[in-house]
């Protein structure tokens, strides 16, 4: 385990934890958003901007990064800290899930996956040793172990199968890790737990992963369309089958309204391209839930998107003059809506940290899904 990760938990209340990360590159407040940077890249964003909302880290693509513009000359530029220049922490995911979802004639045997580059066909392979050295190449602080996603809506015996093999994946992925020395004593190493929705199979994967021993524990497998009743159902048990003292991410979630539900549930980070990939589709994120800017509700609406939010596009900008920018395709309508929904999730976290802090985060929970339109859980 790495001597230079630590996590502190500062404060709890109910499951909910306030931690702190802390690693070489800076520290992580959780609970944490992480913004995705998916080919070195914080689409539409300077990284001051990313920085400049209150991201203390971001996250990195294996599979966009090893097709475009390859690990080895990322490595050979500096890693992928001086390539973006983003100083800080980021965590690289291991290319597991990208593959099942974007390569095309995908191969999955023991050794790994073969697939075909989405971008130009090009026949490529990942396995838990590859994906641990394109992760040391590129740098990256929070290295994730390589895995395989199956869909929650498999048979009971693949899913079971599977998970069995994400394990057999994990101890490869610590062993290639372990034997990346320089780097593996500046960063950290996370297992991921499988098992779709079933609470016995969660169960023998957090185990199976504890005797492993990980810096910290992901819940993978989950906002891949079971709906949030069904995610929150699984959260219920998955977060508490974890180690207390290391931070749990729950990988690829999500809506504003998940990311309550689920540090409610004693989760401690998220990554998810909502945020940006919204921005550029013209839907903001607000306390009162979201907006479509493109509605002509707000042709002659001089009032800010959110009036509560503290970002500078709200202070700047009518909803008219971002109803404008997106019916016309601006590109500036893009760069606005992101930096402002990267930001109102920045301040979400920061709130819910306050809300731990203050023991009233069951209450920061009901009044959040009343205000933003939700019905009570
Ligand atoms: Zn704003």
């Amino acid at each position: 385990m790495a001597e230079i990760f630590s996590f502190k938990v500062l404060a709890t209340d109910g499951k909910a934890r306030r931690g702190l990360v802390s690693m070489p590159r800076g520290e992580i407040r959780t609970p944490a958003f992480m913004p995705v940077g998916t080919g070195g890249t914080v689409k539409a964003m300077y990284m001051d901007q990313v920085r400049g909302v209150g991201a203390d880290i971001i996250l990195g693509n294996t599979y966009h990064l090893m097709l475009r513009p390859g690990a080895e000359r990322v490595a050979r530029l500096g890693g992928l800290h001086e390539f973006a220049r983003w100083p800080h922490p980021i965590l690289t995911d291991s290319g597991g899930f990208q593959v099942m979802s974007l390569a095309a004639l995908r191969k999955i045997s023991e050794e790994g996956v073969r697939f075909q580059s989405h971008i130009d066909g090009h026949a490529e392979f990942l396995s838990p040793e590859r994906a641990m050295e394109i992760q040391r190449l590129l740098g990256s602080d929070i290295v994730m172990a390589f895995d395989e996603c199956p869909r929650a809506d498999r048979p009971p015996a693949e899913i079971e199968a599977s998970m069995q093999r994400s394990m057999r994946w994990a101890e490869r992925s610590r062993t290639a890790f372990d034997a990346g020395e320089h780097h593996a004593e500046r960063s950290a190493l996370f297992g991921i737990q499988q098992g779709a929705l079933d609470e016995r199979l969660r169960a023998q994967s957090a185990e199976a992963l504890q005797a492993i021993g990980f810096d910290g524990y992901a819940i993978g497998g989950l906002a891949v369309g079971e709906g949030q009743a069904a995610m929150f159902a699984t959260l219920d048990f998955a977060p508490g089958q974890l180690p207390a003292d290391r931070p749990r991410y729950l990988m690829g979630v999500g809506k504003p309204d998940d990311l309550v539900g689920a540090v409610l549930r004693g989760v401690d980070m998220f990554d998810c391209v909502l945020p940006t990939r919204s921005g550029r589709n013209g839907q903001a994120f607000t306390w009162s839930g979201p907006l479509n800017m493109r509605n002509a509700r707000h042709a002659e609406d001089g009032a800010p998107m959110d009036a509560r939010c503290t970002c500078a596009v709200c202070a700047t900008y009518s909803r008219a003059y971002l109803h404008h920018l997106t019916k016309a395709g601006e590109m500036l309508g893009a760069v606005l809506l992101t930096e402002h929904n990267l930001s109102f999730y920045q301040q979400l976290m920061a709130a819910m940290r306050a809300a731990i802090e203050a023991g009233r985060m069951e209450r920061f929970a009901a009044d959040f899904r009343a205000d933003y339109g939700r019905p009570p859980e």
